[in-house]
């Protein structure tokens, strides 16, 4: 390949933070551009959240069929997978082979977190220091630190007291964890605790899952994959990407054309029930086109899933506490789950409410609330991220004039596209805030910002310009345009990471762009087809 010769004095073209699945596929077009670059990975693997994220029962909820990278037809050919979803340990197979296939780790250093990155104005250069004390000069510097990376462990009082392990799902031990015999608590009922519930349960002597907030989740219906349905989805991948690329989600589904109050009460609980039916993340998110954005029609699909959470859990004490009320469907990330709400009926799974009666502290034999004690062996914190801005801002960036991206952000992320910021010249984000991101399929999203990434250095490089950023104007009606957009929807309405309520202190502010990757796709490419408007050019 050209351009991957490590160049002396450690100085780069670009250096990628990050090797997950924007940072290895940033890598492989950089190197098709001739640039000379390095990647900074933390893990010493390869793979970002399906690195990290080993928890038992961990799995993607986009199809596998579609939750793969589209920009090499041969491999999507040769590449098989066994079920719909994918499990974490099939997708780090995956990114393994995509690494050996592309020949990435060369080009790659593991075990090395960077530390900070600073614009020189001087030079139009970045430097960046790693923990191991080296520094490195760039000309661009490429985030592909993810959107779900840095774990939010709630700092509860007496943790260093506990006389059993405690794990975050997000940094799961590599060689697994023997629940058996053992009375574990789950902190959290988010998408992760409600994939690991259940298998926990299956090993663990009791499970007490402590949850301040239910959850609405959908079954995953999850099964192997058929070989003849693999075949036609693969004889069909240029279309079906295609469509993916244009959607609202990523997802190659038919967009919904009713609004679920123009039909029948009847009507409407069939399609629910066929969404239900079919399982998945788009299932009844896919059914109505107003779920998002009317109250009354949005209430319409809370209540088939409150009913469904009825119909599954026996005791009725336990199926009130896992119904949610306070906050219209979806407008917390919807879980998929497999046999989650079924769970509860075992006779080794207890839920505590501990929103009623908060954690008080944890204990060297367990876990006190403010009405009880619980004896624990092992604690799981199933308790998120710091989601979206927490990677980036782990990391002391500092632009033009010294300025912090920390202190640029101290009212919430502000960027144009949510690809770059002003004040932060040659800086690229892959999913940053103000794009669809979380809201979408990873995949097609990381795909979209890292060939647009590709392009604009290609022009940039063609017209020896030196450097690029945002212009304040730009940026400040991007942002404007995504608060506006995420007010039109019920997103805001609830506690969210994607409002970044779930960490203390954090402002307010819906992050993802909520516009659609359809949309957003035609509104970058406009962008670079127009010579890069709203980005300062300059030699
Ligand atoms: P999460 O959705 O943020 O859930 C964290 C849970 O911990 C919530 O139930 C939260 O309660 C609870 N919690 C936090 N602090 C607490 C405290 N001090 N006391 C009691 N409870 C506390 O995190 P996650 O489950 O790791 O999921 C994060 C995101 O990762 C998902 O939304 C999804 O986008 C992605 N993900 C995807 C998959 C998949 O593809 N299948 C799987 C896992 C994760 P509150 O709700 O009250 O804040």
């Amino acid at each position: 390949m050209p351009g991957s010769t490590t160049p002396p004095l450690a100085s780069f073209d670009a250096i990628v933070v990050g090797a997950g699945l924007s940072g290895m596929y940033m890598l492989h077009r950089l190197r098709e551009l001739g640039l000379a670059a390095r990647v900074f990975e933390a893990g010493s693997g390869v793979g970002g959240t399906w690195y990290w994220n080993r928890y038992p029962g961990a799995r993607c909820d986009v199809e596998s069929l579609d939750y793969s990278y589209s920009f090499s037809p041969e491999l999507e050919q040769e590449w098989e997978w066994t079920e719909r979803y994918p499990t974490q340990p099939e997708i780090l197979r995956y990114l393994n082979h995509v690494a050996d296939r592309f020949d990435l780790r060369r080009d790659i250093q593991f075990n090395t977190r960077v530390q900070h990155a600073h614009y020189d104005e001087s030079s139009n250069r970045w430097d960046v220091l790693t923990d191991d004390g080296q520094q490195y000069t760039t000309r661009y510097c490429i985030m592909a630190v993810g959107c779900l990376s840095a774990p939010n462990r709630p700092d509860f009082k007496g943790l260093d007291s506990f006389d059993g392990c405690w794990y975050h799902t997000g940094l799961w031990p590599h060689e697994g964890v023997d629940f058996s015999g053992l009375r574990v608590g789950v902190i959290g009922t988010g998408s992760s605790a409600i994939q690991a519930i259940p298998q926990i349960a299956k090993q663990a002597e009791h499970v007490y899952v402590f949850q301040r907030t239910p959850n609405y989740s959908v079954p995953a219906h999850n099964a192997p994959l058929d070989s003849e349905r693999q075949r036609q989805v693969k004889a069909t991948y240029p279309a079906r990407r295609q469509q993916a690329r244009l959607s609202r989600a990523g997802i190659p589904l038919d967009p919904p054309q009713r609004s679920a109050l123009e039909v029948t009460p009847e009507e409407r609980v069939q399609v629910f029930e066929a969404g239900w039916q079919r399982g998945g993340v788009g299932s009844l998110n896919g059914t109505f086109k107003d779920l998002a954005t009317n109250p009354e029609a949005n209430e319409t699909v809370a209540q088939f899933v409150r009913d469904k959470i009825r119909q599954i859990v026996h005791d009725p004490a336990t199926a009130e506490l896992l119904t949610p009320r306070d906050y219209p469907f979806g407008t917390k990330r919807l879980c998929v789950d497999i046999d989650y709400f079924e769970t509860y009926n075992r006779p080794n799974v207890t839920l505590v409410d501990v929103r009623s009666a908060p954690i008080q502290e944890i204990t060297p034999d367990g876990l006190r609330t403010t009405n009880a004690t619980y004896t624990l062996d092992a604690i799981v914190f199933a308790t998120g991220y710091d989601a979206m801005t927490g990677p980036l801002l782990a990391i002391d960036i500092r632009g033009c004039d010294g300025l912090a991206l920390k202190t640029k952000w101290t009212a919430g992320p502000r960027t144009y596209l949510g690809v770059a910021t002003a004040g932060f010249p040659n800086m690229f984000m892959i999913t940053g805030p103000g794009s669809p991101s979380v809201l979408s399929n990873m995949v097609v999203s990381i795909e979209q910002h890292v060939e647009w990434i590709t392009d604009c250095l290609r022009f940039l490089e063609g017209h020896r310009y030196a450097r690029i950023e945002p212009s304040q104007e730009a940026e400040d009606a991007w942002v404007e345009h995504v608060n506006e957009v995420a007010n039109l929807t019920l997103y805001p309405r609830a506690n969210s990471w994607y409002m970044g309520a779930n960490i203390p202190g954090k402002p307010r502010i819906f992050m993802p762009y909520v516009g659609g990757v359809g949309a957003y796709r035609q509104k970058c490419d406009e962008i670079a087809a127009n010579n890069y408007e709203g980005f300062r050019l300059s030699f």
